[in-house]
């Protein structure tokens, strides 16, 4: 049987910024998708994409800004709202069509001479030892074959289908669980409103008390009339009143009359990333890594990045000739460095919010204790001025245990540093880093719940 260099399976951003990276460096690449080829790219989405994710693809791969009519609008801030009060929050992007933005990158892989198998699905990993040798993927009509890869990148989003295959006996440094309570559910329209909107230029994000924790509705400009607006909570949170529902009642305070355009409902990963994402022949990138922010969801712009790195790997572990587990390793290194780190401080960040509750966060806006200087000393890891320090301290009277709350915070941010600093440098040391890592992580993710 013909052994290709690169099999990916699922065309989503991750994939197929993986294959144009692949075949920009000589490689033979098959990508693979279950739906049909005037499907790829469509994504029920808030369609937010950070312009810092498509400069960098630009650079490193030269792929040109979305453009034309694959940008439906532009933003130039980001707003979280609690209790009526906002954090604004600096950030440039675009609001893009997914499916055209999705469409024009399958194009341009497709000229590199990539090969895209469309209506075929990957079902499972197929192994040789442990090593992963390819796929095994089925058609339309439910015919099965194996294709034999030296590389195998899973792309395949939430579902994870090959990563989720693997025997943890035989690939014990990746995880293949799944927990419902990674995951959030979400619904979303795109709405025209009768005047100028008011959040021109803006995704705005608000958090309250009728949704439950972990989640937000959000408003995204999509045009000077036109909005994406729509709910998220984590899954494993029922509700009694719906997804729909709850958004529709929200909307109520905004808009009463609004024209729905389209509407749909789909699956985001809420997780700090896999610690591990290869194996010996295997990639895994974008959300099958959970390489979405765990606190706003957005995961377009880092299952960009995550296909580019993906596909730089195994690129230059082919040109050696050599793609065990070893080989792979630093693709861990760049996904902690690029924004796997930043995850892990927002995943700690919303666990200190399903402590204190909503009622705890309206507290810390209304006081304004945190701002967005604060929220951005947190994220960027920096430590606390003692003026600001000072601040929430006078603020906080007479609840001082929110100070503790933050302090905790912060010494928690601090711990997931040094581990961060310390992470392996080849697979040899994984284990035992891991066992401490998910130790610290499982103590502030149990607590909680
Ligand atoms: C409601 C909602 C709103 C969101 N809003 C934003 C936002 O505003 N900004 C942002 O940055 N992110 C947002 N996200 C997240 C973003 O959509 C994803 O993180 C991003 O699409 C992940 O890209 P991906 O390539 O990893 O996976 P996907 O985009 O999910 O692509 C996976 C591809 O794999 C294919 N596939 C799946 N299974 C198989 C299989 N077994 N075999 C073959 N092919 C398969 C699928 O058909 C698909 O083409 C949102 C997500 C949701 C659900």
């Amino acid at each position: 049987m013909d052994e290709l260099d690169v099999l990916i399976i699922g065309a989503g951003p991750a994939g197929v910024i993986s294959a144009i990276t692949c075949a920009k460096m000589g490689l033979e690449v098959l990508l693979v998708d279950s739906k049909s080829f005037d499907q790829i790219g469509k994504k029920v989405c808030g369609d937010g994409l950070f312009k810092s994710f498509t400069s960098f693809l630009e650079k490193e791969v030269g792929i040109i800004q979305p453009h034309g009519s694959e940008v439906s609008d532009t933003f130039e801030s980001m707003v979280l709202r609690a209790a009526g009060v906002d954090i604004p929050f600096e950030g440039q992007g675009f609001m893009v069509d997914r499916f055209l933005y999705g469409q024009r990158l399958l194009k341009e892989a497709i000229d590199l001479g990539v090969n895209v198998r469309v209506e075929t699905k990957g079902i499972k990993a197929q192994v040789d030892g442990n090593c992963v040798i390819g796929a095994i993927v089925e058609e339309k009509n439910g015919s099965q074959y194996f294709i034999k890869a030296k590389i195998t990148i899973d792309s395949s989003g939430h579902n994870c289908q090959i990563r989720k295959t693997l025997s943890q006996n035989l690939f014990p440094n990746i995880e293949t669980r799944i927990n419902k309570s990674d995951f959030a559910g979400s619904y979303r329209e795109i709405i025209r409103v009768n005047e100028d909107h008011l959040f021109q230029k803006k995704l705005f994000l608000e958090f309250r008390r009728d949704i439950p924790i972990g989640g937000y509705f959000w408003i995204f400009t999509k045009g000077k009339r036109m909005l994406n607006v729509g709910i998220g909570w984590p899954m494993n949170i029922n509700s009694q009143k719906g997804m729909k529902k709850h958004l529709w009642d929200i909307l109520e305070d905004y808009y009463s009359d609004y024209e729905v355009l389209e509407r749909g409902g789909h699956t985001v990963p809420m997780r700090y990333p896999l610690m591990n994402a290869v194996a010996s022949g295997f990639i895994v990138a974008g959300d099958a890594a959970f390489h979405a922010n765990p606190f706003s969801a957005e995961g377009h712009g880092p299952a960009l990045v995550a296909g580019y790195y993906a596909g730089k790997t195994a690129a230059d572990a082919i040109n050696k000739g050599n793609f065990v587990e070893d080989q792979l390793w630093k693709y861990n290194h760049n996904i902690l460095k690029h924004f796997g780190g930043i995850h892990i401080r927002y995943q700690l960040i919303l666990e200190m919010l399903r402590k204190i509750q909503i009622t705890g966060l309206e507290f810390l806006l209304k006081r304004s204790i945190l701002t967005e200087e604060l929220m951005k000393q947190i994220v960027d890891g920096e430590s606390i001025n003692i003026l600001s320090k000072l601040r929430i301290v006078w603020r906080s009277f007479p609840y001082y245990g929110i100070i503790f709350k933050l302090r905790k915070l912060q010494k928690q941010i601090y711990l997931f540093e040094k581990l961060l600093q310390s992470y392996p440098k080849n697979p040899t040391g994984f284990p035992h880093w891991n066992a401490q890592f998910n130790k610290n992580m499982n103590l502030i993710r149990d607590s909680s719940s």
